[in-house]
């Protein structure tokens, strides 16, 4: 894995959080994209190598607003950049972690992504991602 990407933080409404991230990080969200796949709406803020990605679910069943639901606003995932995901997802497959979906998705900001199931990452849900060129 070559760096942490972004990391992902769900939100109730990106009409409020982004103006605090902006004011937060002192820099303007370069970039908000509708997921169809995922129900989510998202927001981007560029912090030197790494991005910030805002959640909001679009679908009051949907993970995002779950996961708001149940453990309140805050940090979601942590994406990692790979170079090719197929091989990354073997890899950690044959370790033994489990993957949320077999096959890449298209994720946000152009990418294709996969999601490894937080039982197996002390909790955390990863995000493996890889731009598409
Ligand atoms: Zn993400």
């Amino acid at each position: 894995m070559l760096k942490v990407e972004h990391i992902g933080i769900a939100v109730k409404a990106l009409e409020t959080s982004v103006p605090l991230f902006e004011k937060l990080l002192n820099t303007a969200c370069y970039k908000t994209e509708t997921v169809a796949s995922e129900q989510v709406k998202t927001a981007f803020f560029r912090q030197g190598e790494t991005k910030i990605e805002l959640l909001e679910s679009m679908d009051e069943q949907g993970v995002i607003a779950r996961f708001v639901e149940k453990k309140g606003e805050g940090v979601h995932h942590i994406a990692f950049e790979v170079t090719d995901i197929l091989a990354e997802m073997k890899r950690l497959q044959q370790e033994g972690f489990v993957l949320l979906n077999t096959t890449p998705k298209n994720g946000a900001d152009n990418k294709l992504v996969c999601f490894l199931h937080p039982k197996h990452t002390n909790g955390v849900l990863i995000e493996l991602c890889q731009e598409i060129k």
